[in-house]
């Protein structure tokens, strides 16, 4: 839990920026629904986005793009030079991911803020890993509900 009061709302500028889930916002801020909905409408100028959260790694499998921006998140998380945990953790490696995707593609990210958020509570519990492809090397996501694939989406393409 955030110690002092202007941290947490130091923290909420931050997810809101991020167009984070109100849920996920009050989780980690303790502050109010209410009040976050409405700076996040003064700052986007419209209404935060609703909906379940992504609830099951599986979704990175249903798209080849989103599975190699998830894997470049996870990468970015991964080296991230911090000792911060989790949600700190989480905010830099999403702001690298988002920025190199952005110079890029001149596109915006597929994975947003929200699922970033999701991705790394099962990159910590082990549902998803980064490991490196038994044939070419090159980083790629292990998602347990895949089975036990050795070598990355481009690989398998060629077998
Ligand atoms: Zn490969």
């Amino acid at each position: 839990m955030i110690a002092s009061t202007l941290d947490r709302y130091v923290l909420a500028k931050e997810l809101l920026e991020l167009k984070a889930r109100i849920s996920i916002i009050e989780n980690e801020t303790a502050l109010s629904a209410t009040f976050l909905r409405k700076a996040f409408y003064d700052m986007h100028q419209k209404s935060p986005p609703s909906g379940p959260l992504v609830n099951s790694p599986s979704f990175l499998l249903r798209n080849f793009v989103r599975l190699k921006e998830a894997t470049l998140f996870v990468f970015f998380y991964r080296v991230q030079k911090t000792t911060d945990l989790g949600l700190r953790r989480s905010i830099m490696a999403y702001q690298r991911y988002a920025s190199y995707i952005e110079t890029l593609t001149k596109a915006q990210p597929m994975i947003d803020y929200s699922s970033a958020y999701m991705i790394v509570k099962w990159v910590e519990s082990g549902e998803v890993k980064l490991v490196r492809c038994g044939h070419c090397r090159s980083a790629m996501l292990l998602v347990s509900t895949k089975g036990r694939a050795s070598v990355c989406c481009v690989c398998g393409e060629d077998n």
